[in-house]
């Protein structure tokens, strides 16, 4: 078995190199001779451990060679060069989420929530609410959440937010939160780590569910905390292993071998979500065109200051719920689908699942790495469907 560890761990690359360099090689092992690149999944729900207890791997809710490549892989990608941050992955984005707001606060403690952040979130609210911990929310836009942080714990930030796309000021918050003592963490699956470093604007925690655009296939789930502050993290990686919400070792491997092309793939989706949203922003029936990397969008100033990139999703609103049905259903390379960041286009009706503050015709568009005149055409030419 390779044993990332035993031979020296994964290299830490240097910052100085480019994005795609970085990507390609993140958490890779030192080379060995007669050893593959990424050593492949490690199956083990336990160790061999003669005698005393200790060394890496003991126990496989507790740790897996898989992961510690794949942690490392992240934490370069979030944070390149910047030492004593941690990754630790998990089964799915929420199970990463709820790592970080239940293993952080406790009874008595407030914590600061989007009120436009993805729809699982009000459920968290509502169990935190149990567990007697104050919850405030306030919308992303302009900042608001910074006028409700008084004496709160923990600030939860989504941006850019799930579905209005709406972004805030990160430096600006972590700053008023920090300042009144409030941890802060940021939701960084739209972004991924190609397009927003969080701990770079200064945030605690960069959470994120890897099920999207990380691993932009649209087959596995996954979710991971980074983390600057060796205590944080220990308390992260303690709820992991009481919780057990791990991911499986084919899952991490898989996701270690989807990094390499990651901004192979996000570049492609980020061109072809502005062309998308330029194209959508012309046509009479659509309303509301929202997509951060557009120059005239609301959030576009904020989103230029703090963003390498926009995201592969645009958001807008159509007449009414019959009309984005025929537009969805008049789509024939973009699947009627759920989730976003993968390599397919992806589209949906939001108000279908109820748990959005959207219009009955709003769509959620996630951008594929399709050619872009073919997906541009096929948009263009469902709208032409949908208008009869
Ligand atoms: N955060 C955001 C912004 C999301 O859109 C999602 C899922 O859509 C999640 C977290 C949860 O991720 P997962 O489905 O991997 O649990």
């Amino acid at each position: 078995m390779s044993d990332p560890q035993a031979s020296g761990g994964p290299t830490r690359r240097a910052a100085a190199v480019g994005e795609g360099t970085r990507a390609v090689r993140a958490g890779l092992p030192e080379a060995v001779k007669n050893e593959p690149t990424l050593p492949g999944p490690v199956f083990a729900a336990h160790f061999h451990l003669p005698g005393e207890v200790g060394g890496p791997y003991t126990y496989g809710r507790d740790t897996n060679p898989t992961w510690t490549l794949l942690e490392a892989a992240i934490s370069e990608l979030e944070a390149p060069g910047q030492k004593g941050v941690e990754t630790v992955v998990f089964a799915s984005g929420m199970a990463a989420i709820s790592a970080v707001l239940l293993s952080q606060t406790r009874a008595g403690d407030t914590v600061v929530l989007p009120d436009d952040g993805y729809q699982t979130l009000p459920l968290l609210s509502s169990q935190l609410r149990e567990y007697g911990i104050e919850v405030r929310t306030a919308p992303t836009r302009g900042d608001a959440q910074s006028s409700i942080l008084s004496g709160s714990r923990l600030l939860w930030i989504e941006s850019p937010s799930n579905p209005g796309l709406d972004v805030c000021d990160i430096r600006r918050l972590v700053a008023t939160a920090h300042a009144g003592g409030t941890l802060v963490a940021v939701d960084n699956t739209l972004a991924t780590p190609l397009g927003q470093r969080p701990l770079e604007l200064g945030a605690d925690f960069s959470v994120a569910s890897g099920t999207k655009g990380l691993t932009g296939h649209g087959d596995l789930l996954l979710g991971y905390v980074t983390c600057r502050d060796p205590q944080l993290t220990a308390k992260v990686r303690q709820w992991r292993k009481i919780v057990g919400a791990i991911c499986g070792p084919m899952e991490a491997w898989l996701a270690h071998r989807s990094l390499a092309t990651l901004q192979l793939r996000t570049l492609r989706q980020w061109d072809n979500a502005l062309a998308l949203a330029r194209t959508l922003t012309d046509r009479e029936e659509v309303g509301g065109v929202r997509y951060p990397g557009l120059p005239r969008d609301l959030a576009h100033e904020v989103a230029a200051g703090q963003m390498r990139g926009f995201g592969g999703v645009v958001s807008f609103t159509l007449p009414d719920r019959a009309h984005a049905d025929r537009f969805l259903s008049a789509l024939s390379l973009v699947e009627d689908a759920t989730s976003f960041g993968g390599v397919r286009s992806t589209a949906e009706r939001r108000g279908r699942w109820g748990g959005d503050a959207v219009p009955e015709g709003f769509i959620r568009f996630s951008a594929g790495c399709e050619d872009t005149d073919d997906l541009v055409a096929d948009v263009l030419n469902a709208l032409d469907s949908a208008e009869d």
